[in-house]
């Protein structure tokens, strides 16, 4: 029996008017669990009203109070994760170890959102002109919205909600159809924090909610994370309603490993970074970027530990999942095809991998795929193709190295691995990307810090999270203020001068 997965508003759930479905399904069995709805725009503006007439309200709300909800929220959270895990893995794919690893991220973000009344502070100019002071705050934007991916359907709105909320604003979160339920779960998780209704609202959909959140006037902003063309077009009709935009998109991230890095740790790094999540995270190492002659000995150390890995489904010891959909896995498959045919070096192939597990005969699978050889102009170097599928490029210099990365489109993360400090502190320097890894394969920043990519792998000014994150939410006013003293004439409240 298939459950049916509705909008959320107002503390409810909300079944909408629209007749329109998307089946949701177990990526390990292939078994269709829910029919998730699909919002028409006058469903998508009900969810979008309540998030609006929650705001004055909420904006007003003491900071004690509002930090008093993100405690519990964090703590109810830091409980209860391991249902929510299960929720990932079931219709996401991911082994469970790893839901958890997600769930983790986003709980930093909630963690770091606990202290906005620190971070909310503004600044106060005394005797600005001659008594005249001036301050400044920070003020919430009003109703925003959130549209994520599929990879991450927790830490992903967890890299923005908590904030939004914290500072005031209310949210309309539009989740990834495909795994559209820890929205859902997160949201009974507000209410039970006591979040006032309709300042976390939950809206399922496709690109009509899409398009309504990005030209509804009732909202000020989005914040987005999927594949670079949808981003580039939320980021241009975002922008041309009048909103606010920070759009993350895809990436392509390259490790480099310098003739002196040790190779055993960059080996262990690049089965980590490339098959982890099977290959579906924005930060996934997808190509290795062997400098000297090393190669081979990398390869060969890749190929030993890459075998090992166990997949088959989530809820068991396997340490990596099926891909997301039917679709998903054929178009990763034909990737793999493509690279064969264009004269990469299978050594490994994941093609022929046979799933851990009991009900996966119909499951989606691609076992970890390593290619060596690899040259600029193939297909499996060129896009993303968001698979266990691991690209070897062999490489004479740190130069020739670092000019592939910097003519890629994307910039979202990389690393290097070397012994070597002074090169790594030039990668660091040189690489034009956003998110920087020495020793180290997904550098992806504390809470605290800013999560965003360079050039295709994000459009708009601000990153997510940390002090960008804060100032994304809010914006900025100054005060400027004169109050009457005796002294200054005009009204005198003093005792009479006697000259
Ligand atoms: P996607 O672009 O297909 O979907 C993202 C969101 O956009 C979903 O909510 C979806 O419903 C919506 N959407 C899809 N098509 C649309 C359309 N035509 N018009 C309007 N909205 C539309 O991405 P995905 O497949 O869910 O996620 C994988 C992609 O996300 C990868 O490219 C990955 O690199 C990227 N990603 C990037 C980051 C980052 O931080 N840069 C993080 C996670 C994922």
């Amino acid at each position: 029996m298939t459950t049916t997965i509705a909008h959320w508003v107002n503390n409810k759930s909300f079944t909408g008017t629209s007749t329109s479905t998307a089946p949701v399904t177990n990526p390990a069995s292939g078994v269709v669990s829910g029919e998730v709805a699909l919002a028409s725009v006058d469903d998508a503006r009900v969810v979008i009203d309540a998030a609006a007439a929650a705001f004055p309200a909420w904006r007003d709300t003491s900071l004690a109070k509002r930090t008093e909800i993100l405690f519990r929220f964090r703590e109810l959270l830091n409980e209860r994760k391991s249902e929510l895990a299960a929720i990932i893995t079931a219709e996401h794919g991911k082994v469970l170890s790893d839901a958890l690893g997600e769930i983790s991220r986003g709980q930093e973000v909630a963690e770091f959102a606990c202290g906005i009344p620190h971070l909310l502070k503004g600044g106060y100019s005394e005797n600005a002109s001659t008594k005249v002071d001036v301050h400044s705050v920070r003020q919430p934007l009003g109703p925003v919205g959130i549209i994520s991916p599929f990879n991450f359907p927790a830490m992903v709105p967890m890299w923005f909600f908590p904030l939004a909320i914290a500072a005031g604003n209310t949210v309309v979160l539009k989740p990834s159809e495909k795994d559209p339920t820890a929205s859902l779960w997160l949201a009974e998780l507000w209410k039970e924090a006591g979040l006032p209704d309709g300042v976390f609202n939950v809206l399922q959909g496709d690109k009509v909610a899409v398009d309504e959140l990005l030209t509804n006037p009732k909202i000020k902003s989005i914040s987005f994370v999927g594949s670079t063309p949808i981003a580039q077009y939320v980021y241009a009709t975002g922008t041309a309603a009048g909103k606010r935009v920070q759009a993350l998109g895809g990436a392509k991230n390259h490790a480099i490993i310098l003739p002196d890095a040790d190779l055993d740790l960059a080996a262990d790094a690049m089965v980590n970074a490339g098959f982890g999540s099977a290959g579906e995270r924005c930060m996934a190492i997808s190509v290795a970027v062997a400098v000297g002659d090393i190669a081979d000995d990398l390869v060969a150390k890749i190929a030993e530990r890459a075998a090992t890995i166990v997949t088959g489904e989530g809820t068991t010891t396997a340490e990596m999942g099926p891909l997301v959909t039917k679709a998903h896995r054929d178009k990763v498959a034909s990737y793999v095809d493509a690279g064969e045919a264009a004269g990469a070096t299978v050594v490994l192939d994941g093609r022929t991998v046979s799933p851990a597990g009991d009900n996966v005969a119909d499951g989606f699978w691609l076992g970890p795929t390593l290619f060596d050889h690899v040259t600029p102009e193939m297909s499996i170097y060129t896009d993303e193709i968001f698979g266990p599928v691991l690209a070897v490029v062999r490489v004479d210099t740190y130069d020739q190295a670092l000019e592939l990365i910097n003519a890629n489109p994307f910039g979202n993360g990389t690393a290097i691995f070397t012994n070597d400090g002074g090169a790594a502190r030039r990668f660091g320097n040189e690489v034009e990307v956003g998110m920087v890894g020495i020793n180290v394969p997904i550098p992806v920043p504390m809470a605290y810090y800013s999560f965003g990519g360079w050039k295709a792998s994000l459009f708009g000014d601000t990153h997510a999270h940390g002090t960008e994150g804060v100032h994304f939410f809010t914006r900025a006013k100054a005060i400027t203020t004169r109050w009457l003293d005796p002294s200054h004439g005009g009204l005198n409240l003093g005792f009479p001068e006697n000259d």
